[in-house]
């Protein structure tokens, strides 16, 4: 498992595989598993059913690592549209975006300003969320959210439960009362830096949601947010908030689009806050690799449409 999990993460950065296997129909029927489709059109509609069921939306145009300043500018451009477009729907939608995307490899100077336009359009009570990327972003992603933070109280940042540093950067961030979407972490990295085993990944996962859960209902965190799929720790977490007083609605669980359904369903109908990141766009091949990861089964279910296809 944990070896066919590196062989999809090192595959998920290969040019050649981005280049060619995106072509495959079969790939391309097993990606719209996981994406309604590659406008933001058909993510907004998906948006619309979910919204039927109590279910928030965060819509991310994937892309990542852009190496040209006019490219992250039409990003920005983008991401200013879509929060024109959620306000005219009337949606409880956000927006999650990526640093690398924003131009933080040109300079974190030009990256900031770009996130900063973003964060003036996003209305005073949504949160946008920035995306936390492999570990050589971590310091580089968190100084430009501490700036964002600073001048926007609704900026969030994702942290990942693998790495050893996490906790640190909870307790550093705490003062200055972040959002925080707490996930495990989708890259390759090494044991030096994160925990290798998923017994430990899941504790520190725990552990940190309950630090933010006790800082959200002192109102040192102003949103905790959990992006899981993972049941029994959702179950975990339920429990702990039962137990500590919190009401149902402090509660978020973010899932990805496609995944878990019925658990998201659930959620929304039993009172808690259910969101769904809705990924959109033509970029969708290191993320769609990143999902197989994550779980090797669904290697199976791509390979049923080589032969469905
Ligand atoms: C809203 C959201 C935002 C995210 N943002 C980031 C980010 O900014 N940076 C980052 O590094 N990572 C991000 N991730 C990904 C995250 O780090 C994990 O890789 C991913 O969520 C899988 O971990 P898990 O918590 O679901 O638990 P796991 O222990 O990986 O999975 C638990 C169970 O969930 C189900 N499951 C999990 N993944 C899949 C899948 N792909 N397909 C089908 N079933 C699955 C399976 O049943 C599995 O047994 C995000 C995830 C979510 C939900």
């Amino acid at each position: 498992m944990a070896l066919m999990r590196s062989i999809l993460l090192a595959a998920s950065t290969n040019t050649w595989l981005r280049e060619h296997a995106v072509n495959y129909p079969f790939v391309r029927k097993s990606v719209s598993r996981f994406m309604p489709g590659e406008s933001f059109d058909s993510a907004l509609a998906a948006a619309r059913t979910l919204g039927q069921k109590n279910i928030a939306c965060i819509f991310t145009h994937l892309g990542e690592n852009v190496s040209d300043r006019r490219e992250a500018q039409q990003v920005t451009e983008h991401y200013l549209g879509v929060l024109e477009k959620i306000r005219d729907s009337g949606l409880p939608c956000e927006v999650s975006v990526k640093l690398t995307q924003l131009g933080l490899d040109l300079s974190p100077d030009f990256c900031f300003e770009n996130l900063e336009r973003i964060m003036q359009q996003e209305e005073k009570d949504s949160i946008v969320w920035v995306d936390m990327e492999a570990s050589n972003y971590v310091d580089a992603t968190l100084d430009i959210y501490k700036r964002a933070l600073q001048k926007y109280p609704n900026a969030g940042i994702c942290l990942q439960s693998y790495l050893y540093r996490t906790k640190k950067d909870v307790e550093d961030l705490l003062p200055l009362r972040p959002s925080i979407r707490l996930v495990k972490g989708a890259y390759k990295e090494p044991p030096e830096i994160a925990y290798p085993k998923k017994e430990d990944v899941d504790n520190n996962y725990f552990e940190l949601a309950k630090l933010m859960l006790a800082a959200q209902s002192k109102g040192t965190c102003l949103r905790a947010a959990f992006g899981t799929h993972d049941v029994p720790v959702i179950r975990r977490l339920a429990a702990h908030a039962e137990l500590s007083g919190y009401p149902r609605k402090s509660l978020e669980i973010q899932m990805l689009y496609g995944i878990q359904r019925e658990e998201q369903e659930r959620l929304a109908r039993d009172g808690y806050r259910s969101g769904v990141l809705v990924a959109y766009g033509t970029y969708w091949y290191p993320w769609f690799v990143r999902r197989l990861a994550e779980r090797p089964a669904n290697l199976w279910f791509m390979l049923r449409n080589v032969f469905a296809s």
